[in-house]
């Protein structure tokens, strides 16, 4: 039996479904046929141009329904598929397509990619408007009849993780890791073909990739597919929407419209979020604001979704729910052995929904699981009794000070509830005398003055112990943030990397505006 995901999602005569799936800001309407039919032949195209089942097809194409059929398309003929986001250079391309050497490459413009100047891949253009020569030319040929047959742990897509560190790597995402997660998605949240989904995630990434679009095709349920998140298409689409999925800047965005209230939510079932964390003040902001509590959830691009909030039940701000049917989820110390409920350790976990491994990097792959064959996350968090799971920080993010670990997810919690505080990061800085200095950066509310660093301090003095509390305040009017909202620690720690060391250590030019990070 053939384990492709196309025919999982798309079951059963797809090109003769009149059923509407995607509709898009200028209100055009996709069919599941129209989608089926185009994906049938974009799949011929890339078939008579050489590309065989196994091959790489990367794609760096804004948002569209085409560039859904493009994916779609790829499923079907058992290619790889290789999203790129569009904010990439010249210079992040050249590692992305010499490490996963595409049989195709699909850009948005005729500019061939330097890259690719002197390769043998076959390129096409998809514009944003859906236009360009992979469509032209596809829409001349017989769309490709059935779909190629794929085990499950045959590869669906490479994706590259975000990596903070060092070069980005290619995660090796099964058809059968997406099948389940899917599935799994489907029965957790409910969704069944009733729903209509406000989709404004990028398509590059997992979350708007696998766990909004999946999970809608394979429910049946119908989307409005906007080319990205604007303000003003959500608030226009919200009231014929039943379900949203999104980044908790996505979240502050809307709590900062006057216009998102509980009667534009009125027809809306759930509100999801992930990718980053969900500070338990904006949950609170959102619920005062719609009366709704939103569903957090964790995923990362390995493992796809890991642990949800329950659907019916309690969700409790500030932790990522509890483990999907099917997956294990362990907190472990440094040799890989289980830590004490309640106690802080590193998130390890099993489950179909566990990807490959990293394209052509074995050995650093198996540095990424333990020795009973759990994936190790890098995330550390604790395990309640009743199995619900609190995220603290990233591994590398830990900070320790004079000795003292201080999880920057602590320290931040409690910045988040100060008023003043739009969003905030806690990074470790060389320091002479303790190894590392926490240091709190913060976005500060627009048009707020009130925060002072010595205000900052004293409100966190009352809550947490004295070797938590930062060592230096950076107030900033916007944090470094990537595509999915998630704040670039990285970034920070480099921009700032002198601020301990005697004096400030940067710049002038450089300095955020409205700066104040004499060390305190
Ligand atoms: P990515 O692979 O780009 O999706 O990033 C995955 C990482 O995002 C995870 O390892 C976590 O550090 C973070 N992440 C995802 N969802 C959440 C969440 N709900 N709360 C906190 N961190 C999250």
């Amino acid at each position: 039996m053939s384990n492709n995901l196309y025919d999982v999602l798309l079951p059963a005569a797809p090109e003769r479904d009149a059923s509407v799936v995607l509709t898009t800001e200028t209100d055009a309407a996709w069919t599941r046929g129209d989608i089926a039919v185009l994906a049938g032949r974009i799949a011929a195209l890339l078939r008579n141009s050489g590309v065989e089942p196994g091959d790489r097809v990367a794609v760096q194409v804004e948002k569209s329904p085409e560039a859904v059929c493009l994916y779609l398309a790829c499923l079907k003929a058992g290619f790889v598929y290789v999203p790129l986001n569009t904010a990439y250079t010249d210079a992040e391309l050249a590692h992305f397509l010499g490490d996963a050497e595409p049989k195709a490459f699909v850009g948005g413009s005729e500019a061939v990619p330097a890259p690719l100047a002197a390769s043998h891949t076959e390129t096409f253009t998809l514009g944003p408007d859906g236009r360009g020569s992979l469509i032209e030319r596809a829409r001349a040929l017989a769309p490709l009849e059935g779909t190629v047959p794929r085990a499950t742990d045959d590869l669906a897509a490479l994706l590259y993780t975000s990596g903070t560190t060092g070069r980005a790597k290619g995660a090796m995402i099964t058809h059968g890791n997406l099948i389940f997660t899917a599935k799994a998605l489907e029965d957790a949240w409910e969704i069944d073909d009733a729903d209509v989904l406000l989709h404004a995630l990028p398509i590059f990434h997992a979350h708007g990739l696998f766990i909004a679009l999946n999970t809608a095709l394979l429910a049946g349920a119908a989307m409005h597919f906007l080319p990205k998140f604007t303000i003003d298409a959500v608030v226009d689409r919200l009231p014929r929407s039943t379900l949203f999925m999104g980044v908790p800047t996505f979240y502050a965005r809307m709590v900062a419209d006057a216009r998102v209230d509980e009667a534009l939510c009125k027809s809306v079932r759930l509100f999801v979020s992930g990718s980053a964390p969900l500070s338990v003040p904006a949950f609170e902001a959102f619920r005062a604001r719609t009366g709704h509590d939103i569903l957090e959830r964790y995923a990362m691009t390995e493992t796809i979704v890991i642990t949800t909030n329950p659907l019916h039940g309690h969700r409790v701000p500030g932790t990522v729910g509890s483990a999907l049917p099917g997956v294990t989820v362990r907190v472990i110390d440094e040799a890989g052995r289980e830590r004490p409920r309640g106690e802080i350790g590193e998130i390890a976990l099993q489950g179909p929904n566990v990807f490959a491994g990293y394209w052509r990097l074995p050995e650093v792959t198996a540095a990424e699981f333990t020795a009973d064959g759990s994936f190790k996350t890098g995330d550390l968090g604790k395990m309640e009794a009743d199995g619900r799971l609190t995220i603290v920080g990233r591994n590398k993010d830990l900070i320790i000070t004079g000795g003292y670990n201080v999880y920057p997810g602590e320290v931040e919690a409690v910045l988040a509830r100060l008023d003043g505080v739009a969003d905030c990061a806690v990074i470790g800085l060389p320091h002479a005398d303790f190894g590392e200095g926490v240091v709190a950066v913060i976005e500060r509310r627009p048009g707020d003055e009130s925060l002072t660093q010595a205000g900052v301090v004293e409100a966190l003095s009352r809550e947490l112990a004295r070797y938590k509390l930062p060592k230096a305040v950076v107030l900033m009017d916007s944090l470094p943030r990537n595509a999915l909202g998630k704040i670039q620690k990285n970034e920070l720690r480099r921009t700032h990397a002198a601020l301990l060391q005697g004096g400030s250590g940067l710049p002038a030019s450089s300095r955020p505006s409205s700066l104040s990070e004499k060390p305190v």
